[in-house]
């Protein structure tokens, strides 16, 4: 659905394109991403095995060191998430939507059951439906109007670079295996249009809370062993990011039964799937239907 967005928006709206490629380095771990690609192949996704020289032909100033087994998902991309966002106001700005930014909702007014209007520090907005699509804050601002939205805490890490030469030259996204796995994990890198890198390690879900420079250092420096092309990029640490986690790791999707005018939307990979969530949560809003692909993901299954 990142393809369709990117053809219906005119001009640059942060997609990268190249697919994700790594690559593993122990026998053990080799055999966990055969196991892995057959399985995504069999969810019907486009991904497949690749020898050490394809691994190259895609990313040439590449130093993996041992490839003992190696996998590229082609339609996978990466997004520039500051440039979607900006996109996205505009158009909706384009489209009448007033956009009051740097402002705080600081609670609801009930008439009926329902939200009738969405209060900030100074102002009042009568409104038919509320959408709570704020992240973390989600549990807090749900608790005003008692609906509880469970979330856990997770912690997470993604360090930032100073600019540097072009370090990837065709794929969007590098998994690359640890050196030492029993101190380190996996890697994952991306690089910028501004030809800054984001690094991170471990997996999507990964618990990580340390934002130190020394923390940031060591990654980097561990990239650059596998992209020498890296030169003296510093590295920048950036806080500890808490993903927006319901509690059983789902999205919470859909209008509460509680509170009927009142839609959530709370997930972790809310980039992945940005533009499905939001297309489907329209119909819901707009449309007044209930889509069936959200069922398992309404509130009222914590109960
Ligand atoms: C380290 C890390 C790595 C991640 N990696 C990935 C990844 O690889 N892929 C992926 O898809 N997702 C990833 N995520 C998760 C992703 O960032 C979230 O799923 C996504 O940002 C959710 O988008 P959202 O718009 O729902 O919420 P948010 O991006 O959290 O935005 C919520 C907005 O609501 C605002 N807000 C909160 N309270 C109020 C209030 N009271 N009044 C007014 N505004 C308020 C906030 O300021 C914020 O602007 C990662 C997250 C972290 C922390």
């Amino acid at each position: 659905m990142w393809y369709r967005l990117a053809h219906q928006f005119e001009g640059d709206i942060g997609v990268r394109y190249g697919g994700e490629m790594r690559w593993e380095n122990s026998p053990d771990r080799a055999a966990q991403l055969r196991q892995r690609i057959q399985q995504i192949q069999a969810w019907g996704y486009p991904c497949r095995l690749i020898t050490r020289d394809e691994v190259l032909a895609l990313e040439p100033q590449l130093q993996p060191g041992d490839v003992l087994a190696a996998s590229f998902s082609e339609a996978d991309i990466h997004i520039e998430t500051d440039t979607f966002i900006d996109v996205c106001l505009q158009y909706a700005c384009e489209s009448g939507a007033v956009v009051h930014s740097e402002t705080e909702v600081t609670g609801f007014v009930v008439h009926k059951g329902s939200i009738a209007v969405v209060k900030t520090a100074d102002t009042e907005f009568p409104c038919d439906v509320a959408i709570l699509a704020s992240g973390v804050q989600t549990t807090a601002l749900g608790s005003l109007v008692d609906v509880r939205i469970p979330q856990q805490r997770s912690p997470g890490i993604v360090i930032q670079t100073t600019p540097c030469a072009e370090v990837l030259h065709n794929v969007a996204i590098i998994h690359a295996p640890p050196m030492d796995a029993k101190r380190h994990q996996h890697l994952h890198l991306r690089q910028l249009t501004d030809g800054s890198l984001r690094i991170g390690q471990g997996t999507q879900e990964g618990i990580n809370r340390d934002d130190s420079q020394q923390h940031a250092d060591a990654l980097l420096e561990r990239a650059k062993i596998y992209f020498p092309a890296i030169g003296d990029a510093k590295a920048i640490p950036t806080p500890v990011g808490y993903r927006p986690m319901p509690l059983d790791g789902f999205p919470v999707l859909g209008f509460t039964k509680a509170v009927p005018n009142l839609y959530i939307a709370l997930m972790h990979s809310g980039v992945t799937l940005a533009p499905l969530v939001g297309e489907m949560a329209a119909l819901e809003i707009i449309d007044d239907v209930q889509v069936e692909w959200f069922k398992p993901y309404r509130l009222e299954r914590f109960g």
